[in-house]
């Protein structure tokens, strides 16, 4: 028998819409915390009862509504925000689908109280399982408070999805914390079953972000401010130093709204992906602004997701910014951090590096002596090829070196200082202006081969030197097969294999760049490499992969000795290198150790 098509009624369409709206307590608060920044308010009060399920109070000091409008508030789609579909089109406020009130309405015990300034007094209404009651005056200042208990107290088959009220107060708090971050201007403060959980004053953008995001953030964060005729791009990002084990501080804001947007989420990993260790997870706070008409904030319901007219253009806008800031060159970036010890200075100045390698072009300190240090005009031409040129010169130089460097006090040295010696195989002393610089001489020197491979690859140079006689290798079905599947790969980087059976290859040719390296267990690491992080990755990403691999395999390994003027070579690489500050797993490569730090130590007053 066919059944007929009937109506729904209101209570329900408003309870199926709920559904989408109002997921669970935080949902809710989202709703309410954004249409209280919409009505312009400048404090915020949360509070909270068994993690929201009980009861979600939002009170402001916003524009509030005038009685006759109370009514048309709770009511589905009917909204002060939007007129037409041109507004739509270039929404500039927080809410726009006049639906959560009304959902609200449907599916808990809903009290709105509010005033204007023009009113002689407040009034509110409620709504209890979408019946409306009559409008009455209440006692209230301006501003509005927003009242659900009882969520879900309608639909039972929703409220068994509630999870624990510490879980749903969790969710609550991330709702929370995400608009203070967005809006530092406004006071906030959240509430839970009577006690107070946090509370922010107005702040600055940079206040109110270090006050969530804590002191180890503050101590290791880059503030981004970047700009592009269409878009722009401000707030701050943890060097990769600073990485964690969830996503719990990733933050990222379209025009002030908090969202989870694959493309923004893609292109920041992106600009990580060179600096962080597998598996880790970095640290931000972004906000992306620009014009309303640009992005699509019409794409869900919970308006957590949003589409931007050129992804294209936007993605690279990120990536590019973020980038920049990560590579900045070991000089730039303030390595030293705070851990292991308080006593390690901050950053160096970044007057006395910009001014080098220049300022040193004529005369470099050797010893106790200025060496005069001339370049061949044509290199002088090419500023590209100074550094290269000025490491031979001064190896070249340094070679008749003492032991031992003292430098004058008024010496012109480079950032990294000259080295002093080596320390139990591993690290590489040196002395700078500002005191004792500490290398991890294999983490460092990893990073320099491993930019140097990326050069070489993205310039299609990557020399080849074909073995005098080919290595066989034993090769695995599965092995073989993601060899195929990278043939071109491999080759591009130098490498050459003959087939010998279904089950052995020889090797011909390796990447000259690896000089005299056994290339055995190089192409087993890579081939591991290449199944652990799938062939499906960008060929970019695995061409990364494998030249990180065999950066480290070409660096020095502990307890090899170095010369003065191998330790020196070093760290004017170092000095030249992007990202030269972490090796390629996002460990620091080096350490500033002021002389006020060691003053500090052996408590020597200056
Ligand atoms: P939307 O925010 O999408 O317009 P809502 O259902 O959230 O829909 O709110 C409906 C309307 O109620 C809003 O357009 C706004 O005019 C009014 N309103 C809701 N909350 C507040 C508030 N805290 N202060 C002032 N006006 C409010
Ligand atoms: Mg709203």
């Amino acid at each position: 028998m066919r059944v007929p098509i009937l109506a729904l009624p209101e209570l329900l369409i408003n309870q199926i819409a709920a559904g989408e709206v109002v997921e669970r307590p935080a949902s809710a608060l989202k709703e309410l915390l954004e249409n209280s920044i919409d009505a312009g308010a400048s404090d915020i009060r949360i509070e909270l009862i068994e993690g929201g399920i009980k009861r979600i109070r939002v009170a402001d000091n916003g524009g509030g509504m005038p009685a006759a409008e109370l009514v048309l508030a709770v009511k589905r789609h009917a909204t002060s925000k939007i007129r037409d579909l041109n507004d739509l089109e270039r929404v500039a406020t927080m809410g726009f689908r006049g639906e959560a009130l009304a959902s609200l309405g449907a599916i808990s015990r809903l009290t709105v109280a509010s005033r204007v300034v023009e009113a002689p007094h407040a009034f509110r209404l409620q709504v209890l399982g979408g019946d409306i009651g009559e409008t009455e005056p209440t006692a209230l200042a301006v501003g509005t408070v927003i009242d659900a208990e009882d969520l879900f107290f309608n639909t039972p088959a929703r409220r068994k999805f509630l999870k624990t009220e510490g879980t749903e107060f969790g969710h609550c708090e991330d709702a929370a914390i995400r608009v203070a971050i967005s809006y530092p201007a406004v006071a906030i403060s959240l509430t839970h079953n009577g006690r107070q959980m946090w509370a922010h004053a107005p702040q600055s953008h940079e206040a109110r972000a270090m006050a969530i995001l804590g002191d180890e953030f503050a101590g290791s964060s880059l503030q981004i401010n970047e700009s592009h005729t269409a878009f722009s791009l401000n707030g701050f990002i943890a060097l990769p130093r600073y990485s964690r084990a969830g996503r719990d501080q990733q933050f990222t804001f379209v025009n002030g709204r908090f969202v989870r947007d694959k493309l923004l989420q893609h292109a920041i990993r992106a600009s990580y992906a060179d600096v962080l260790h597998h598996g880790r997870q970095p640290a931000f706070l972004l906000f992306v602004t620009m014009d309303p008409a640009l992005v699509d904030v019409n794409v869900h319901p919970a308006k957590a997701e949003v589409r931007f007219r050129d992804s294209r253009a936007v993605h690279q806008f990120v990536f590019h910014a973020l980038n920049k800031a990560l590579s900045a060159s070991s000089a730039e970036i303030s390595t030293p951090m705070a851990d292991p010890s308080q006593f390690v200075s901050a950053n160096m100045p970044s007057s006395a590096t910009r001014d080098w390698p220049r300022a040193v072009q004529g005369q470099m300190a050797v010893g106790s002596e200025y060496v005069a240090v001339s370049f061949p005009q044509y290199v002088a031409n090419e500023p590209n090829q100074i550094a290269n040129r000025f490491y031979d010169v001064m190896r070249g130089e340094m070679a008749n070196m003492p032991a031992a460097i003292a430098m004058r006090d008024d010496t012109v040295a480079p950032p990294l200082g000259f080295a002093l010696g080596q320390l139990h195989g591993i690290y590489i002393l040196a002395q700078n202006q500002q005191g004792l610089v500490v290398v991890d001489m294999h983490a460092a020197h990893e990073r320099i081969l491993y930019e140097k491979f990326k050069l070489a690859a993205t310039l299609h140079e990557t020399a080849s030197q074909p073995l005098l006689a080919p290595i066989a290798f034993a090769i695995a079905p599965r092995e073989r097969e993601l060899l195929d599947d990278n043939r071109a790969l491999f080759l591009e980087l130098g490498f050459d294999f003959a087939e010998l059976s279904p089950n052995e290859i020889a090797i011909r040719a390796v990447p000259a760049l690896l000089e005299r390296r056994e290339p055995h267990d190089l192409l087993r690491e890579m081939l591991d490499d290449l199944s652990l992080h799938g062939a499906s990755r960008a060929v970019e990403e695995r061409r990364d992969e494998i030249l990180s691999t065999m950066a480290c395999h070409a660096a020095v390994r502990a307890n090899r000795t170095l010369t003065l003027p191998e330790m020196n070579a070093l760290l004017r690489q170092m000095e030249e290198t992007e990202r030269s500050g972490q090796c390629n797993h996002g460990r620091p490569t080096w350490y500033q150790f002021a002389m006020s730090d060691l003053d500090r130590l052996f408590m020597r007053g200056r």
